[in-house]
């Protein structure tokens, strides 16, 4: 293992030489080389399926990562059940973050409740509320956010890579998963019967908060049902955008 990165402030070079060496690595090797280098790992899981195969091999292998999830407070039943399963399964502790009372009453009062049907401002409003601000509580003080992001998501996370520095945040983000496919997913998911969300089974590849995820047809991308009344093919939550391009509660309202 050549690489050196620890005693270095994460930035560009970092990430790019922790890029290589991760693209070198099975998942497991990954995890135990970022978990190598000192400082705060973070993994947040949506527990969707890929969240799962990581969550699995952290347990397993690398119980020094910390593991959280964000309660957005409009999660499926099925989702809220799966973060206990799956804690017990890997005797690991799920840290829960949620959006602060305050924020959702400010939004609510705003926008209404189920206002993110209303407008894309609104729309990522909410998300601000419900999941980027509880984000940015759950990596305060980290070094790496771990994710289960993967290049065959969506053709906007296509280019996905291993590492790369995330100058909003002052961290570099780690993409385990970047280069495994669905197919790889589920096998290993199978092979190691590792817990996941029933919903995945009815037709929701990718699951977010219940009011915004609906089942796929037949042939249409992994993402399709996130947001799906919106026309953008690029629609994101903000988690994985730059705060300053992804819309919240401006601050007169918070
Ligand atoms: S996914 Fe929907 S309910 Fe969840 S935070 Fe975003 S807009 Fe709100």
């Amino acid at each position: 293992m050549t690489l050196n990165i620890s005693g270095l402030t994460p930035g560009i070079e970092a990430a790019s030489s922790l890029d290589a060496e991760l693209a070198r690595l099975d998942l497991a090797g990954r995890l135990k080389l970022v978990a190598s280098l000192g400082g705060r790992a973070v993994f947040t899981t949506s527990l969707g399926i890929e969240d799962q195969v990581i969550t699995a091999a952290i347990g397993t292998h690398c119980p020094q990562i910390e593991v959280a999830t964000l309660e957005t407070g409009m999660l499926f039943k099925e989702t809220v059940d799966l973060i206990g399963e799956t804690e017990a399964r890997y005797g690991i502790e799920i840290q829960r973050f949620h959006p602060e009372v305050a924020d959702v009453e400010t939004y609510i009062a705003q926008y209404g409740k189920f206002g993110f049907y209303e407008s894309v401002e609104a729309r990522h409003a909410c998300c601000g509320v419900r999941k980027v601000k509880p984000l940015a509580r759950a990596l305060e003080g980290a070094s790496f956010w771990i994710t289960g992001l993967r290049r065959g998501q969506s053709g906007n996370r296509a280019t996905t890579p291993f590492a790369e520095f995330d100058a909003e945040r002052g961290l570099i983000k780690i993409n385990p998963l970047a280069d495994w496919d669905i197919d790889q997913i589920r096998a290993h998911v199978k092979a190691d019967a590792i817990p996941y969300n029933p919903l995945h089974d009815k037709g929701y590849p990718s699951i977010g908060c219940e009011p915004c995820t609906r089942a796929i047809r037949p042939g249409e991308p992994e993402r399709a049902g996130r947001w799906w009344w919106e026309n953008d093919e690029k629609r994101e939550c903000g988690l994985h955008v730059p705060e300053a391009a992804a819309p919240s509660l401006n601050s007169s309202s918070l």
